[in-house]
């Protein structure tokens, strides 16, 4: 089997960081990944909120961070991880479909997934108009109609990316309020191609084979007033209502919190020994890629402390 001081499961801004700073502390480190490097950052057009860097687009970023952390020693592998396990001298086993690796050390950095919304359609036209990545699926909708359902930061910033490639973004959100950054309210209230529903919930997205009208009813909840309406000539539906943690491998190890992320203390640590977690998996305030990479050179350091302790 193989062996490593460190594995870092997750290639997102806190897992290249946190591995990063754990190879230039001389740990032998590897990351384990499933998807592509980056993470959430690959899926957002322009990052316009990390410091040092002015305007960045999430690929360049994500291509940086993963080019630092190969550059200082980094390994990297294809890998999909079902579960840890301990084996009987006290390393941590990694276990992937095909194959097992094990570590004194294992840093989590799965990060999340966008929630859906769990409404009838939605499922069945998903990649027939509903998406829930506007990077990704942005331009099959050039000069088309979309909706953005959601009122955070991601469906602000992702209906003005929108906007710039679609004739028109309906926003619909359930609350009288956006949730999102101020500075993202005030660029979708004044986008001329941005319409806003406020107080709506979206009950069900319709089409045969494509995505053809969205069904609204009026959130109040009160005693009973539901009022419907229907969004007609919508050929798009980007759902952005939140996001759930990556954590059922991690299920059994008993550091979940009852939404499912993993809680830590101010060292990145978890309640096992030699298991941290870092990033937008892990139960905190603020997720941003500030963050994250703040997370990660925590971590990063703290994988040395706890390895020394060892001998
Ligand atoms: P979020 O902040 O959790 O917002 C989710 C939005 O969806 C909320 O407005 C929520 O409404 C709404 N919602 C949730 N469940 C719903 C449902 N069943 N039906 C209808 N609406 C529903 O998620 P996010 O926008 O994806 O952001 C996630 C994290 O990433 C946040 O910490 C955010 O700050 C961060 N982020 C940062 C940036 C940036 O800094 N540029 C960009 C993207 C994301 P309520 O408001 O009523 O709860």
């Amino acid at each position: 089997m193989e062996q490593y001081d460190v594995i870092v499961i997750g290639a997102g801004a806190s897992g290249l960081t946190s591995a990063m700073y754990s190879a230039r502390a001389g740990l032998n480190t590897i990351i384990v990944e499933k998807g592509v490097y980056g993470g959430q950052i690959t899926k957002t057009a322009d990052v316009e909120n990390y410091s040092g860097f002015g305007l960045i687009s999430g690929a360049d970023l994500s291509e940086h961070m993963y080019q630092q952390a190969i550059s200082q020693g980094v390994k990297y592998m294809y890998g999909d991880v079902k579960s840890i396990t301990q084996t009987e001298n006290g390393l941590h086993q990694v276990n992937l479909k095909s194959k097992s690796l094990t570590a004194k050390a294992v840093i989590i950095a799965t990060g999340v997934e966008h929630r859906h919304l769990g409404v009838e359609g939605e499922e069945r036209l998903s990649g027939r108009g509903v998406s829930y990545c506007a990077i990704c699926d942005g331009n099959f909708f050039v000069g088309k109609n979309v909706v953005v359902v959601g009122g955070g930061d991601s469906a602000l910033e992702e209906a003005n990316y929108l906007s710039n490639i679609v004739d028109k973004v309906t926003i619909v959100h359930r609350r009288d309020k956006f949730r999102g950054q101020k500075v993202l309210q005030d660029r979708v209230f004044n986008n001329p191609k941005i319409d806003i529903i406020f107080n709506h919930n979206v009950t069900n997205i319709i089409g045969e084979d494509k995505v053809k009208m969205v069904g609204l009813e009026h959130s109040w909840n009160g005693n009973g007033i539901v009022s419907g309406m229907l969004l007609t000539n919508v050929d798009g539906v980007f759902i952005y209502v939140g996001l759930d943690p990556i954590t059922k491998p991690f299920e059994s190890l008993g550091i979940l919190d009852e939404k499912g992320y993993i809680i830590t203390d101010e060292r990145m640590a978890t309640s096992v020994g030699g298991i941290f977690a870092v990033g937008d998996v892990r139960q905190k305030m603020v997720r941003q890629i500030a963050t994250a990479v703040g997370d990660g050179a925590i971590a990063g350091t703290q994988v040395r402390s706890y390895i020394d302790s060892l001998d």
